[in-house]
């Protein structure tokens, strides 16, 4: 059995990810659904199994960036421009972290990301 580490679910039963949003460098962004591009004759998404309309499982190759629309594993978008070990997404399921590890069950409140650094990023190591 394949376990989404975010929502927990075995991936080849999940209708969906619980994740429904992330915070990329301080900024929320609500999760793009799975559309149907390159799905199964079931509708499951080819790469991590949701359904269709259902949001993909963290770290799935066919999942775009809600923030600049490209692949969200290769956008670089959550790359800190200073040093590539740095990833600056947290993913958020019902207002609360699950992703990364170090922050998870952490409570976020609309517009309000209480962990910034000085400079406004977010930042942890994968
Ligand atoms: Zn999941
Ligand atoms: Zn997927
Ligand atoms: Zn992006």
């Amino acid at each position: 059995m394949a376990e989404c580490e975010d929502c927990r679910r075995d991936m080849l039963e999940a209708a969906t990810c619980t994740v429904d949003a992330f915070i990329i460098r301080g900024e929320r962004f609500d999760r793009l659904r799975q559309a149907g591009a390159r799905a199964g004759r079931d509708g499951r998404c080819g790469d991590c199994g949701v359904q269709r309309q259902g949001f993909h499982h963290y770290g799935c190759d066919m999942e775009a960036c809600p923030r600049c629309g490209r692949q969200l594993l290769s956008c670089g978008c959550g790359d800190d421009p200073d040093d590539d070990e740095v990833v600056d997404i947290m993913a958020v399921a019902g207002g609360v972290v699950v992703h990364p590890a170090a922050l998870r069950g952490l409570h976020v409140a609309a517009g309000r990301f209480p962990f910034k650094d000085a400079d406004g990023l977010t930042r942890h190591r994968p």
